[in-house]
């Protein structure tokens, strides 16, 4: 991913509500707090535009509580008034719980967790073919070979490029690319937190994230393409996050926004689809393959999750 904050936020828990994998466990302990990693913790508020949104909005909050998230209130425009001066809403969602970490930092820390527990990291090493034998899989690399009792998939955008090499299950991964806009650094201080309209169909909708560095950017968007490594191509231009950003905050113009960056989701449902759950389980054609595809948001936040869910099972098949 390009983009490099991420939130570790109630968010996590509305989708994993609607996911299977138990992601309720998000990032805590020393993986967010430690001297490293910084973990800070700004306020997120979900707003709505229409009292006929409410609904949504409580239904929101009902997941939430549901999935065990703490001090989720409903609020009405004086305290939003108070904490966000600048989000346009009458009603608004408040999550005092929600963090942010810094996304490298936490890849960075998660290496030294697993390297100190004997893991062995090879970095640019692509796995170019694979041979199942009686006893587990041969990889092949551009310069080895090794020997695997078990293999675990989570090869992100090109999961299922791997799974076929593996001789796994057949699947298809949708890059979707996601595209932000920074706020100007004079505009940076007019939010606290992170600001979040309803859900929209294929993502969390264009929300206002507030990073560890204090920047202010306004994405993702969503967009299905073909290919997987086209982070640049047709750039949505900055027009098209102004009416978005005045959904959410008022006296926000063109001139208060500068291109930022673009990731691409490893989406496992096609474009005319609004859903597919992480797809974490032992494979059903190769037993030496554990696959963890699909994990786009909020992968990051419930990566301590997953990384236990992978755990089990591959421990529970050897
Ligand atoms: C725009 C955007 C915003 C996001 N925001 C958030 C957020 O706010 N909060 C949150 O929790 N999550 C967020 N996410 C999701 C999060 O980034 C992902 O869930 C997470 O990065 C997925 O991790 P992964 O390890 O499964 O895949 P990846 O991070 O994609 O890693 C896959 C790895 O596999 C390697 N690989 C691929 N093919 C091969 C091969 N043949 N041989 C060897 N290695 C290979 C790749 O090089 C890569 O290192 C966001 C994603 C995007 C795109």
């Amino acid at each position: 991913m390009r983009a490099r904050a991420a939130s570790a936020s109630w968010d996590g828990h509305e989708h994993a509500q609607q996911r299977r994998h138990p992601c309720r466990h998000v990032l805590s302990g020393r993986h967010a707090e430690g001297a490293a990693l910084r973990r800070r913790a700004p306020p997120a508020v979900r707003v709505l535009r229409a009292p006929s949104q409410r609904q949504q909005l409580e239904a929101l909050k009902a997941r939430g509580d549901a999935n065990g998230v703490e001090g989720l209130e409903i609020v009405d425009r004086e305290f939003i008034v108070e904490r966000e001066p600048a989000v346009d809403a009458p009603v608004a969602l408040w999550s005092p719980e929600t963090g942010i970490v810094n996304a490298e930092e936490l890849a960075k820390a998660l290496l030294r967790s697993a390297t100190d527990a004997g893991a062995i990291f090879l970095p640019g090493t692509k796995l170019v073919g694979a041979d199942r034998q009686s006893d587990g899989m041969v990889l092949r690399t551009e310069r080895e070979q090794i020997h695997a009792r078990v293999v675990v998939n989570a090869a992100g955008l090109y999961a299922d490029d791997v799974s076929r090499m593996l001789g796994g299950e057949t699947f298809t991964i949708y890059p979707c690319r996601g595209e932000y806009v920074e706020l100007a650094p004079s505009k940076r201080s007019i939010v606290n937190g992170l600001v979040y309209p309803l859900p929209h169909q294929h993502s969390l909708g264009v929300h206002i994230v507030k990073t560890m560095n204090d920047d202010v950017w306004l994405g993702p968007t969503a967009c299905f393409q073909e290919r997987k490594d086209d982070y640049e191509s047709n750039r949505l231009p900055i027009e098209a996050f102004v009416e978005p950003a005045r959904r959410l905050l008022h006296g926000i113009t063109i001139d208060d926004m500068r291109l930022g960056g673009s990731g691409i989701r490893p989406k496992l449902h096609p474009p005319a689809e609004s859903f597919a759950d992480f797809l974490i389980r032992r494979d059903r054609e190769n037993p030496f393959v554990v696959q963890a595809a699909g994990i786009e948001s909020p992968g990051l936040t419930s990566c301590l999750a997953v990384g236990r869910l992978v755990a089990q099972l591959t421990d529970a098949g050897d």
